[in-house]
């Protein structure tokens, strides 16, 4: 017998189907449903609220473009903070840069990180790194107890619903900003620009109302609704169109790359309105 599992009405009126073989892990954890499954087309998924977080066959897309643009945007990026992100995507990727000295996780539902260790290895592997501290903390608080700390923030957070509703909202901005150093740079999950029309201007906004540089970039995820998403920056000084990659040693990627970091803020005219709205 088939099974398929149904992504219904996240965005209302879309469905995204997948079949499952097996279902390996459920739980309510004290945040969220969490779920991991496992698919023939896209193996391991991890589920949270029944909505597709990430799998092993397109991980590499969201968790490359929401580290390595800002960390190829600073010139010398030593201590990274994530803020969600409990698979361990990002850190894994973080840490394969050679000036990060030291990454931190601060993620909400440490059931998140202990499931991802035991189903994702391949995502979690770096959670383990010596470089990498993990605070199973609410990252809106988190930010507020830290200033002039970080060069990078990122912000790899669940869509805007349960806990991650202050993730999108001027007041965490505004802290992150503070937590930042004075050249430090804060990257967001910005959801679908198809189907967020009203929350890409309001948070474009806000962040740019902290940032002097306040770009949005996109990449394509398939199994993320519209498979096209994303990511802004908000930069104190640094522009991230303005990269040098002329002497870049670069590191293993399989969609990051100098050219793709540039082509990535090349945007469509829908997009261009949707943030100038
Ligand atoms: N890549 C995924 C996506 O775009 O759909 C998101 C990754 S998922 C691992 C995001 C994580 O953010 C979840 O594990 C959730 O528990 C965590 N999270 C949500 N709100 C949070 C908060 N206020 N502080 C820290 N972590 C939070």
């Amino acid at each position: 017998m088939e099974l398929w599992y149904t992504e219904r009405n996240i965005v209302p009126g879309l469905a995204l189907s997948v079949e499952v073989s097996k279902t390996l892990h459920s739980e309510q954890t004290e945040y969220q449903h969490l779920a991991i499954v496992e698919t023939p087309l896209c193996g391991r998924m991890l589920l949270l609220d029944n909505i597709i977080m990430t799998n092993i066959k397109d991980e590499f897309v969201y968790h490359e473009m929401i580290s390595h643009v800002a960390l190829n945007t600073h010139p010398n990026p030593k201590k990274v903070l994530v803020i969600g992100g409990g698979d361990g995507g990002a850190i894994r990727e973080i840490i394969k840069h050679p000036s990060v000295e030291k990454a931190v996780l601060v993620e909400i539902d440490r059931r998140v990180v202990e499931t991802s260790i035991e189903y994702l290895p391949e995502i979690a592997c770096g959670l383990k790194d010596p470089k990498v501290e993990v605070h199973y903390k609410d990252g809106i608080k988190y930010v507020q107890d830290h200033k002039n700390e970080f060069d990078i923030i990122l912000v790899d957070s669940t869509d805007p619903i349960g806990p991650a509703v202050g993730l999108f909202e001027g007041d965490f901005y505004k802290s992150c900003h503070e937590a930042l150093k004075e050249d430090g740079i804060f990257v967001a999950q910005t959801e679908s620009p198809y189907y967020n029309e009203e929350l890409i201007p309001k948070v474009q906004k806000d962040i740019r109302a902290n940032y002097p540089i306040t770009k949005l970039y996109l990449a394509f995820i398939p199994t993320y609704p519209g498979g096209c998403w994303s990511f802004t920056m908000g930069s104190k000084k640094h522009d991230p169109e303005a990269v040098d990659f002329s002497n870049w040693a670069g590191y293993k990627t399989r969609y990051y790359n100098p050219e793709i970091h540039k082509a990535a803020f090349v945007l469509p005219n829908f997009v261009r309105e949707l943030i100038s709205k």
